[in-house]
């Protein structure tokens, strides 16, 4: 504790529990608080509390959405024979930027870390099963980050699916290892699509 007052040392106790977000910036982050005006203030800590409340995640493909089922799954233009399985929201943004991708998505929200204590159970993957009964998707396609555990969890998923007589591809290594979907550019992601392969 830096010993500011009460208020300010809990300010930046709370922005330090933040991703990315040290000691310093957190400082930095609670004195630009203390010189905002006090509407602001009041816009910033609204936003915060209404986005835990109002947002909700589509009950088929667990992507955070305003509504029970997201635009994309109700989306009756898309093929429904193809799924892009993915780590997180962002990812699905990632690609639905690319526009080469017409298929549905399943959000998994994180992947398989026995380090960080995360087994497949505490992902949505009973979700993407429950999916795939109907005989109606041919495809999945993995397209969970080229690290370790996304390789992991790519396997986990493929082992799961494939003796379902769904066939499954990993999309290719345009990415970098270790790289992160969220962050390539759209024709890194579209030449990954386009360049799968059966796993
Ligand atoms: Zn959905």
């Amino acid at each position: 504790m830096e010993n500011y007052s009460e208020p300010i040392d809990r300010l930046i106790n709370e922005f330090s529990k933040l991703p990315g977000v040290g000691r310093k910036t957190a400082q930095r982050l609670a004195f630009h608080v203390i010189n905002m005006n006090p509407s602001d203030v009041a816009g910033l800590a609204k936003a915060l509390i209404d986005v835990k409340n109002e947002i909700k995640y589509c009950n088929i493909c667990c992507n955070i959405s305003d509504s029970d089922i997201c635009s994309i799954c109700s989306n009756t233009h898309r093929d429904s024979t193809t799924i892009c399985v993915v780590e997180d929201p962002r990812d699905v943004a990632a690609m639905e930027r690319t526009k080469d991708y017409d298929g549905k998505y399943h959000v998994l929200n994180g992947v398989i870390s026995p380090m960080d204590g995360i087994g497949p159970e505490m992902l949505n993957i009973k979700e993407l099963m429950s999916r795939l009964g109907d005989g109606q998707v041919r495809e999945i396609i993995m397209a969970t980050n080229p690290t370790i555990e996304g390789e992991a969890t790519a396997m986990y998923i493929s082992r799961l699916v494939k003796p379902m007589g769904i066939k499954v591809t990993r999309i290719a290594h345009g990415l970098p290892v270790g790289g992160d979907i969220e962050y390539a550019d759209d024709v890194t992601i579209s030449k990954a699509l386009e360049g799968r392969r059966e796993i």
